[in-house]
């Protein structure tokens, strides 16, 4: 049933190696980005120097670590990756450092969840690559200067928010993610169905973009699916009916929406009277944290229009009631 949940699982690791576009010419979609980083990439490259530090901030399987690996292959630099909660001294962090070559890129994903002893180390490793170590203990302790060689950190967050003024001040190029329209996932869709070697028709894809939540990450996890039906029905091209046949039975609705969805909604439109609701009343009220519901259920809900924030919480549109039938009534709240 995780089946729309844009978190990476295991089981999508192999499919996504595969179909990582390499370099920004491969990368479908956020254009705006793509025009800037080129520039950003071409005055680096024509000063020989490393890129400055990016932070790429957006809801997860939007392409933020695709997108770090396409600026190191575009900046013929190597790439060392880690994340947040896997450095949990200054020590591992110090580590990483030392294996940095000039101009290597070293990405650290959920950035917002770093020890903050870690962060420290990294204000001025960012600034003016060097660190200071403390060795010894008590009368005897004293920093030993540590230079480093220039670098570029890319660092990747779910939630800006999240991040310390020091830290995201210290990142000369930040990038907003945002949700891809139909038309760029269905450019993804027919992008990776090329790599599969699979046949699939413009209504097809199109079907399947509808489907994906703005998520590339789901988009090909959902082609694997339909791809597995339509094989075992024997059809050589994956349309519209194929996809629809698939997504049915894998109850996928045709906006991509899931239970929880469904259920955030109906809590919100039959207990709410439509809102405006508090999130963590929301919450509690369809057994999730206020976190979760704020990080994967309401993103996507606010961008196809069903939802609304407003000062006094969250507010159901007429969209919404459409979509789960429900005749709209304004002014019960
Ligand atoms: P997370 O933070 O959850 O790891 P992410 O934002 O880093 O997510 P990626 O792992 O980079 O997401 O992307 C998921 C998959 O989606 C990639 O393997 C890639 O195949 C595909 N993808 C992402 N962005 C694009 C794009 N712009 N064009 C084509 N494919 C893409």
């Amino acid at each position: 049933d995780k089946i729309l949940d844009a978190q990476s699982t295991a089981a999508d690791t192999d499919a996504e190696l595969t179909l990582r576009p390499k370099f920004l010419a491969d990368y479908i979609g956020q254009k705006q980005i793509k025009d800037q980083l080129s520039v950003y990439l071409q005055a680096a490259k024509q000063r020989n120097e490393a890129l400055d530090h990016v932070l790429l901030f957006g809801p997860p399987g939007l392409g933020k670590t695709t997108l770090a690996v396409v600026i190191a292959n575009e900046m013929g630099a190597d790439i060392k990756t880690t994340s947040g909660p896997a450095i949990e001294k200054a020590g591992d962090l110090v580590a990483l450092l030392n294996e940095l070559s000039a101009g290597d890129i070293l990405f650290i994903d959920e950035i917002h969840r770093l020890p903050k002893s870690v962060e420290e180390v990294l204000y001025s490793a960012m600034e003016d690559f060097y660190v200071d170590i403390v060795v010894g203990q008590g009368e005897t302790a004293h920093a030993i200067h540590f230079p480093l060689p220039p670098f570029t950190l890319i660092g990747a967050t779910t939630r800006a928010g999240m991040l310390s003024a020091p830290l995201r001040d210290r990142f000369g190029i930040v990038e907003h993610m945002r949700f891809y329209p139909v038309s760029d996932l269905k450019l993804i869709a027919e992008r990776s169905a090329d790599i599969f070697d699979m046949s699939i028709a413009e209504s097809g894809a199109v079907e399947l973009a509808l489907r994906s939540r703005g998520t590339p990450r789901i988009v090909n996890r959902l082609l694997k699916r339909v791809r597995d039906f339509a094989q075992v029905d024997g059809k050589q091209t994956i349309d519209e009916i194929a996809v629809n046949g698939a997504l049915n039975k894998l109850q996928v609705d045709d906006r991509g929406l899931d239970e929880n969805d469904l259920k955030y909604l109906d809590t919100l439109i039959h207990q709410y009277k439509g809102g405006p609701a508090g999130v963590n009343a929301l919450a509690s009220n369809i057994g999730e944290d206020a976190e979760t519901v704020e990080e994967m259920i309401e993103p996507y809900l606010l961008q196809i229009g069903f939802i609304q924030r407003t000062p006094r919480g969250r507010q159901a549109t007429a969209e919404a009631y459409a979509h789960l039938h429900i005749p709209y009534q304004t002014g019960l709240a």
